[in-house]
């Protein structure tokens, strides 16, 4: 027997037809004699059309009343969930993330867990009874719901499975597991069978929607064994592992991409000490995260191009605190690009190589792909390009590096 924690995504909740499909998952598992508590998302389009209600209302709203109405998907789901389950014999209950509590802080919007208590849950799961816990939120410390980024459910699950001490984490979505990079995008992409934690961080933390980062750090952190896998075929999905898990290491084990991104240029910065202070200390601030920095020299040598990239929904936000900031700064001038990617090749076989990056610069320059901004780190490698140039790109990256399949 085995305590098991199953999550799952939106499509696979997305409707009746679906919730039943996963209620028969659950039954399979229970009567095979484990153990089991539940996690579910709110179903597919939900928490997108929540979210756009909150602007419609008011585009700069109070955090805490957006927690209130997107967290509002995930009720509907564990309810009909619980239905469907008692409908065919396994004794279920709903819990939202107040009443189990899943405590967070107060960052409404992305907050973090700060602890749950599962001693009733495993009281009633030693009884046979199945949980079916709201995915993606929380209770603040004032007794306020809150949620925990886009994507959160993922990270409630492997949350639950470590405070119940589980002997797996069961994601189940709408692809077969990881692959080398979005199946979606690319026809030749392949199913990994295992990962490691080390690039599943990096390839979520760059765009591979199909683990939450959280979620991995935690896995990582609490030593939680985590499965990705379908929730409509039985195919085995993908373990994410120890490195020491992984035999056989290629180079470049995954390509991601994400569209989320923003490029701003401050023009003519003048070059003395104190500007990169002045620029990226209210931005801070402003809880606007900066991720790719580059400083251009310019001709005369005096004044810099200072661009980096943010969040597309951060960029407004940028620019009127860049605004704000404009007489420290002393920059000519400020221009800001929305349609922009960040693609990425990832590979813990990168510590050990050289000549990663310039194959990716080359393989690019033959299709004609711009790079505007290059970061690298340990075990990958991210360029930002034309957002109109992503497809083309991931995929002359994954033919690149041999990920293709046959
Ligand atoms: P869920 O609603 O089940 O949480 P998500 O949409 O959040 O599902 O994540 C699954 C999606 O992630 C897939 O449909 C796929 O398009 C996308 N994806 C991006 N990169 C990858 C990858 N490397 N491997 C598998 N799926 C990926
Ligand atoms: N429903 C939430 C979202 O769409 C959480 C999740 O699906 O993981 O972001
Ligand atoms: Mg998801």
């Amino acid at each position: 027997m085995a305590r098991i924690v199953m999550k799952f995504g939106g499509t696979s909740v997305g409707d009746i037809e679906r919730i039943k499909t996963v209620a028969r998952r659950v039954k399979a598992e229970v009567e095979a004699g484990h153990e089991v508590a539940v996690v579910v998302s709110a179903m597919s389009g939900t928490t997108n059309q929540l979210v756009a209600w909150c602007r419609e209302a008011d585009l700069v709203h109070d955090a805490r009343e957006y927690d209130t109405v997107v967290a509002s998907g995930e009720q509907v789901t564990v309810g009909l969930l619980a239905i469907a389950l008692q409908a065919i014999g396994v004794p279920a209950r709903s819990w939202l993330g107040w009443q189990i509590p899943f405590r967070t802080d107060d960052a409404h919007g992305r907050a973090r867990i700060e602890g749950i208590e599962g001693a009733e849950l495993l009281t009633r799961m030693g009884r046979g009874e199945v949980p079916v816990v709201a995915g993606f939120q929380g209770v603040s410390p004032t007794g306020r719901i809150t949620t925990l980024g886009r994507g959160g459910s993922d990270t409630s699950a492997v949350a639950l499975a470590a405070a119940l001490h589980a002997d797996r984490c069961d994601i189940y979505t709408d692809v077969d597991g990881v692959y080398t990079t979005d199946p979606r995008i690319v026809a030749k992409a392949r199913k990994l069978d295992k990962i490691t934690f080390e690039e599943m961080l990096e390839m979520a933390s760059l765009g591979a929607k199909v683990l939450q980062t959280r979620s991995v750090e935690m896995a990582m952190k609490h030593g939680v064994r985590v499965q990705v896998r379908s929730t409509f075929s039985d195919a085995p999905g993908t373990l994410v592992v120890d490195e020491d898990e992984i035999m056989e290491q290629k180079l470049v084990s995954g390509i991601a991409y994400s569209r989320d991104e923003a490029k701003i240029t401050l023009v003519r910065v003048p070059d003395h000490p104190g500007i990169a202070a002045h620029v990226f200390g209210p931005l801070a601030q402003a809880g606007v995260n900066v991720d790719m920095i580059v400083q251009n020299v310019s001709e005369d040598g005096r004044a810099t191009d200072l661009t980096f990239t943010v969040g597309k929904a951060d960029m407004e936000r940028a620019l009127a605190v860049l605004d704000g900031a404009r007489a420290q700064i002393g920059c000519e001038r400020v221009d800001a690009d929305p349609n922009v990617a960040k693609v990425s090749a990832i590979g813990v076989g990168m510590r050990s190589h050289a000549g990663i990056a310039s194959q990716m610069f080359d393989a690019l320059a033959r299709k004609g792909i711009n790079i505007m901004v290059i970061s690298t780190s340990e075990i990958k490698i991210s360029v930002l390009v034309a957002e109109e140039y992503t497809e083309l790109a991931v995929r002359a990256l994954h033919a690149e590096y041999g990920l293709d399949a046959a």
